[in-house]
């Protein structure tokens, strides 16, 4: 028996990177999984690789939009009934600092990342609490969700939000059986980050940061997400859970 077996998760920003990687790992344990992304022509491919299309279930969605979040889930009771998880992964990362993050991008960072994880979060638990159901989600903050980083004003602001999202949704579904967890990754090798790999100084930058010595790659954060999403964690909810090679906990000697 696998630890997904008949049970569905829908994952946000399922099409790329983190996303991808844990579709991939949810579904190689016994889940139905959605994908739901942006992107649908890459969520379309990866399903077709991944194999059995009765497992799996593609939605175009743009997380930012609650009329389109609420069309999703209608998608996945319809095709696999309530879902049992949601991971959110969709998320952009704004660059900039104060001074030069304008309010268009403070806002587009806070209305996919924060408000994003909030629609998803709400339409998520309205559906399995009408149903009677448990579950569990798994929000995808980042190390900059609570430490600040320089130049990232807009992504750092509304990463320390979604932990907030996860604590009080967490205080507020645990009655009902609904777990609200977050993981907050260091720098993992993904095509969000990919450009800042392209510089072998930048690189050594990055490995020397981590006391691992080393970027994550996305399996890893993956399995971080099915890790919280599983009932053998049934007690934890409210849980921040950094995988991020030790950055958080200081600099490395090295
Ligand atoms: P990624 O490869 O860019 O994947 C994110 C996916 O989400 C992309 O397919 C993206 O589409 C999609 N997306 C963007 N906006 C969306 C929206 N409004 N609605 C639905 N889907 C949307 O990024 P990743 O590195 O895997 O990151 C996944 C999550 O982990 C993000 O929340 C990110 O902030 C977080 N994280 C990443 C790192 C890292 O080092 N990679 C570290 C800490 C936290 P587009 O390509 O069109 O944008």
């Amino acid at each position: 028996m696998k630890r997904f077996s008949a049970k569905t998760v829908i994952v946000t920003g399922g099409a790329s990177g983190i996303g991808a990687a844990t579709v991939r790992r949810l579904y190689e344990e016994g889940a139905n999984v959605v994908i739901a992304d942006l992107q649908e022509d890459a969520a379309s491919a990866l399903a077709q690789d991944i194999g059995d299309p009765q497992r799996l279930l593609v939605h175009a969605l743009d997380v930012s939009d609650a009329e389109a979040v609420d069309a999703l889930m209608e998608a996945c009771v319809e095709r696999f009934g309530v879902p049992d998880g949601l991971a959110n992964c969709a998320g952009v990362r704004g660059v900039g600092s104060i001074l030069e993050t304008d309010l268009d991008l403070f806002r587009r960072n806070v209305a996919i990342n924060l408000e994003g994880g909030f629609n998803t979060c709400k339409a998520f638990a309205q559906r399995l609490v009408d149903a009677g159901k448990g579950g569990a989600i798994v929000n995808v903050s980042s190390a900059a969700g609570i430490q600040g980083v320089p130049n990232r004003l807009a992504y750092v602001a509304s990463k320390h939000g979604v932990i907030g999202l996860t604590r009080g949704a967490a205080l507020d579904l645990g009655k009902y059986g609904i777990r609200v967890n977050v993981v907050t990754p260091g720098m993992i090798h993904t095509p969000m980050t990919a450009p800042m790999f392209e510089d072998p100084e930048n690189v050594d930058r990055i490995r020397a940061a981590h006391p691992i010595g080393r970027e994550g790659m996305p399996e890893e954060i993956a399995a971080a997400i099915a890790f919280a999403l599983a009932d053998e964690v049934a007690f934890m909810t409210g849980a921040v859970i950094p995988v991020d090679g030790g950055s958080s906990v200081g600099q490395p000697s090295h």
